[in-house]
């Protein structure tokens, strides 16, 4: 085992089903009194039902959150912040939203409580992406971490199928990279182990039956440990590819997350014995590049850079940004074989895996 050094993020976590109900109490806890919710536009009648439980320490409503968190956005919501005084946030929703919460705390160091709806796992991160004139910049800090964030198995119920899987695999994702990172240690290890295998067997349940109970319940499970890898240890190709992708493109973030895992595992599989052994146990499978596509295949997910509406003429404009702003990887960086990966995954075709 290498020496390592291992942090735990200061924070409070509250798992379970219904465990909305708990709001007010950790609103309490916090001593806080006037708290302005956050949400997308499509998450109004939750955040109705938010008010209604709350009640007194509602001050007031944004619900304009929008992918990427623009700049121009989290201004009119700093607007409302001095509007309406508040003295904390809640974010209810997706990556979105809580990207927004985390603006605001990075501008007023505000406490967060966050209501996660999907997969994503950025409440977990003391790190917020803002987008100011097309380009997406990364800022982390310690105000910009939640105080408190209220799991509710309950709240996922409604993510749908095709969402439910690609947000599971953007999970899977972050502690694949955890896996064979360069800061990696034994407890995030063995988180990752726990929420790719949790996620992996919840999420063709998930596909099957999208009100499984148990199966939710294991994929937000999962989807926790997830996120305390990514907010534990840095991550490199395959996020780096994604955002490279992401920003030049305008692609969705889970979807493109989706359909590179598999070839940045590829990729990097040769130089990461130790991980890929560990990704063969919690997939159940011999060769985890193959199973990572398998997955994909059987979740119905998109599986090529094609499909999600990444143009061919991109593939060389790509691979030449990616290789761009050197950062640590398990495997040296070569343009040829980035290039060669992009192509790959934009044609949708198997991975070519050395592993077996
Ligand atoms: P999202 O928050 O944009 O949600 C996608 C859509 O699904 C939205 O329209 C939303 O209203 C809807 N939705 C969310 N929950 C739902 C539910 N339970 N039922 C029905 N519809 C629901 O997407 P996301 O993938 O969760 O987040 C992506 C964003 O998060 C990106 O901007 C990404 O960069 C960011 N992110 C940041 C970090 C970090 O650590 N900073 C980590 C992961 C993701």
């Amino acid at each position: 085992m290498q020496d390592f050094v291992y942090q735990t993020a200061p924070m409070r976590v509250v798992f379970g089903t219904g465990t909305l109900r708990q709001l007010p109490e950790e609103l309490a806890r916090l001593g806080v009194s006037r708290a302005l919710v956050l949400s997308t536009p499509r998450q109004k009648a939750l955040v109705a039902d938010i008010r209604e439980m709350i009640s007194a320490r509602f001050a007031g409503v944004f619900d304009g959150a929008v992918m990427h968190t623009p700049v121009e956005v989290t201004e009119r919501a700093m607007e409302t912040v001095r509007d309406v005084r508040a003295d904390c946030v809640i974010a209810v929703g997706g990556g979105s939203t809580t990207g927004l919460g985390k603006a605001i705390a990075l501008r007023t160091d505000l406490p967060q409580v966050v209501l996660p709806t999907t997969y994503a796992g950025s409440e977990m991160t003391p790190v917020v992406g803002q987008t100011s004139g097309g380009i997406k910049t990364t800022q982390s800090s310690p105000k910009i971490l939640p105080e408190v964030v209220i799991y509710d198995v309950d709240l996922t119920m409604t993510i749908p199928p095709g969402l439910s899987a690609t947000s599971g695999i953007n999970a899977i994702a972050h502690a694949v990279e955890a896996l064979y990172a360069r800061e990696r240690n034994p407890v995030i290890s063995l988180m990752a182990q726990e929420g790719i295998g949790t996620l992996a067997r919840a999420l063709p349940g998930i596909r099957a039956q999208p009100d499984d109970k148990i199966a939710r319940n294991d994929a937000l499970y999962g989807a926790w440990l997830c996120g305390i890898c990514l907010g534990a240890v840095s991550m490199a190709l395959h996020h780096k590819l994604c955002h490279t992708l992401g920003g030049l493109f305008n692609l969705p973030h889970a979807e493109t997350h989706t359909v590179i895992l598999p070839y940045a595992l590829a990729y990097n599989a040769p130089a990461t014995p130790d991980a890929v052994a560990r990704l063969a146990t919690a997939l159940g499978v011999s060769d985890p590049v193959l199973g990572l596509h398998e997955l994909a295949r059987r979740l119905g997910t998109p599986r090529s850079l094609r499909e999600i509406g990444m143009p061919e003429r991109g593939i060389d404009q790509a691979a030449e940004l990616a290789v761009k702003n050197p950062y640590w990887n398990p495997r040296p960086i070569e343009q040829d074989a980035i290039r060669d990966l992009i192509a790959r995954a934009w044609r949708g075709e198997a991975p070519q895996t050395a592993i077996g």
